[in-house]
């Protein structure tokens, strides 16, 4: 396996790399351009020479004869430039008229086939001979109705050292540019990651017990300060989840604790008396309701579990929301009375629904049951259902000891139980509002709180209606797998 490169090593390795091609490719590009340039420069050349030789040249009784002031030094200049590698020959016969001495000690003349093929196809030659390179320019000229085909040459010797200088130039510069490029990859890629080595250094001294410290932010504004942030609401729920899960300990423990106790107490004194207990019934009906104690918070718990774990299987079905609420306040009434509390229920006319009637009924139960639990004798609890538009509400009041404005934003979440509700109240564990809340969500309603301290509470659903037609929604829909 490929040992795994550091990110600084990699980043260093792709931009030495990239420097290295870029440099490559200019220096590819420079050349060309350079040879390309210089090809030009002598074609021009052969081309200037080839057109102001023949002006020179005269026909005496048909013969070429090269003729010019030769006391005007820049004609004699340019004539003995032009005519240094240069030949005339008959363009019918292919017969050589005139010639340089150097393309005379170069054999550099055509033989008569090849006159042929350039008359044909004028254009460059490029040859070498005895070391020198040339480049040879072949044209047609008329003259008193014979054709001539004038071959003039320069030496490009000159440019080809330009060019291999420029090459060897270039290979020199590429090594030692990349070798600079690396360096500087590897400075900057260091410099980039330092602040990320120090996130992690930072990220890693939090642990489980440090959850309240903070990644830095630089202020920049950068991905990295971005990633900070992220990370820091990440540990903002991370230790809310701690603080939770440790408040639920505590609360499971209490909850948990105060019936064992009860039943450990009632086992001990019924051993500590010879013979058994007078009333064995009495200890066993407490021992009973202890139980119950026990059993009703651990199912809570674990149907919260299943809930949140997407394990729940709603039935549905068609009903109306205002006859079950009804119903439930009414059954609910004895328990209120025994309580001193009196409970009106005002649910007219009908609301159709949707839904698993099982779980509305636990919805509105819990609502019920915490109005009463939480309102002293001689309070009111209120119990309205009724339709609003396309939507069903029912409204739970009640003129208990109510929930601080801080407490609200809580009393949803898991486990939360409002701060004076803990040690005296009985009951429930903190999860009867967030498995209420699960409920009425997932079946695309809404439970929303109004509340005062002294005053009292005010809990309200709205779910939807149910479609006009909805007994083949409600077919379809029955036993419908609700998950996350
Ligand atoms: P519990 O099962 O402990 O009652 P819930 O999740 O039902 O937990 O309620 C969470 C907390 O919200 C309660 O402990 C209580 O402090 C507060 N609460 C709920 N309903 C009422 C109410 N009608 N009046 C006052 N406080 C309430």
């Amino acid at each position: 396996m490929m040992p795994s490169l550091k990110l600084r090593t990699k980043l260093a390795l792709f931009y030495a790399a990239l420097f290295a091609i870029l440099l490559a490719s200019a220096g590819i590009t420079v050349y060309r351009i350079m040879a390309l340039r210089l090809t030009a420069a002598a074609d021009d050349n052969l081309v200037d020479h080839g057109a102001g030789l023949w002006g020179y040249i005269q026909f005496h009784a048909g013969k070429p004869v090269l003729t010019y002031d030769t006391s005007n030094h820049q004609i004699a200049y340019f004539v003995r430039d032009a005519t240094r590698y240069y030949q005339l020959y008959d363009a019918a016969s292919g017969e050589l008229l005139l010639e340089s001495t150097d393309s005379s000690l170069m054999h550099l003349a055509l033989p008569v086939s090849e006159v042929g093929r350039r008359v044909g196809r004028p254009g460059i030659d490029v040859i070498a001979v005895e070391g020198v390179a040339l480049r040879l320019r072949s044209a047609l000229y008329q003259a008193n109705g014979h054709f001539y085909l004038l071959r003039v040459g320069v030496s490009v010797e000159e440019d080809l050292v330009d060019l291999a200088e420029l090459k060897r130039v270039l290979f020199l510069l590429l090594p030692v540019m990349t070798l600079v490029g690396v360096v500087g990859a590897w400075w900057m890629a260091g410099k980039v990651l330092r602040p990320l080595q120090e996130l992690q250094n930072e990220a890693s001294a939090i642990s489980i017990t440090q959850l309240h410290r903070r990644l830095p932010h630089r202020g920049t504004r950068d991905e990295l300060d971005a990633l900070a942030a992220t990370f820091n609401q990440v540990f903002t729920l991370l230790e809310d989840a701690v603080r939770r899960m440790k408040q639920f300990s505590a609360y499971m423990s209490h909850e948990l604790r105060t019936p064992l106790t009860v039943l450990r107490g009632e086992a001990e004194i019924a051993l500590m008396r010879p013979g058994p207990p007078k009333d064995w019934r009495g200890l066993l009906t407490s021992q009973l309701e202890e139980f119950d104690k026990l059993d009703r918070v651990i199912g809570r718990f674990l149907l919260l579990a299943r809930a949140e774990a997407g394990q729940i299987e709603f039935e549905m079905v068609e009903f109306d929301l205002c006859a079950l609420a009804a119903g439930l306040g009414k059954e609910m009434i004895p328990v209120a009375m025994s309580r001193g509390i009196s409970l009106k229920v005002a649910c007219g006319g009908e609301a159709r629904l949707v839904a698993d009637r099982g779980w509305i009924e636990r919805v509105i139960l819990n609502l019920l049951d915490n109005a009463i639990k939480f309102t002293a004798g001689g309070g009111q609890v209120h119990i309205v259902a009724r339709s609003a538009g396309d939507r069903a509400m029912v409204e739970v009041s009640d003129t208990g000891s109510g929930i601080a404005e801080a407490e609200l934003p809580h009393i949803f979440d898991c486990f939360y139980r409002a701060h004076d509700s803990r040690p005296t109240r009985p009951g429930g564990a903190g999860l009867g509002l967030a498995l209420t809340k699960w409920i009425v969500e997932k079946h695309g309603g809404v439970i929303q709180v109004d509340s005062r301290v002294g005053a009292g509470s005010v809990f309200t659903i709205t779910l939807p209606l149910a479609p006009p037609d909805s007994s083949e929604s409600a077919a379809t829909a029955s036993s419908l797998s609700i998950a996350d």
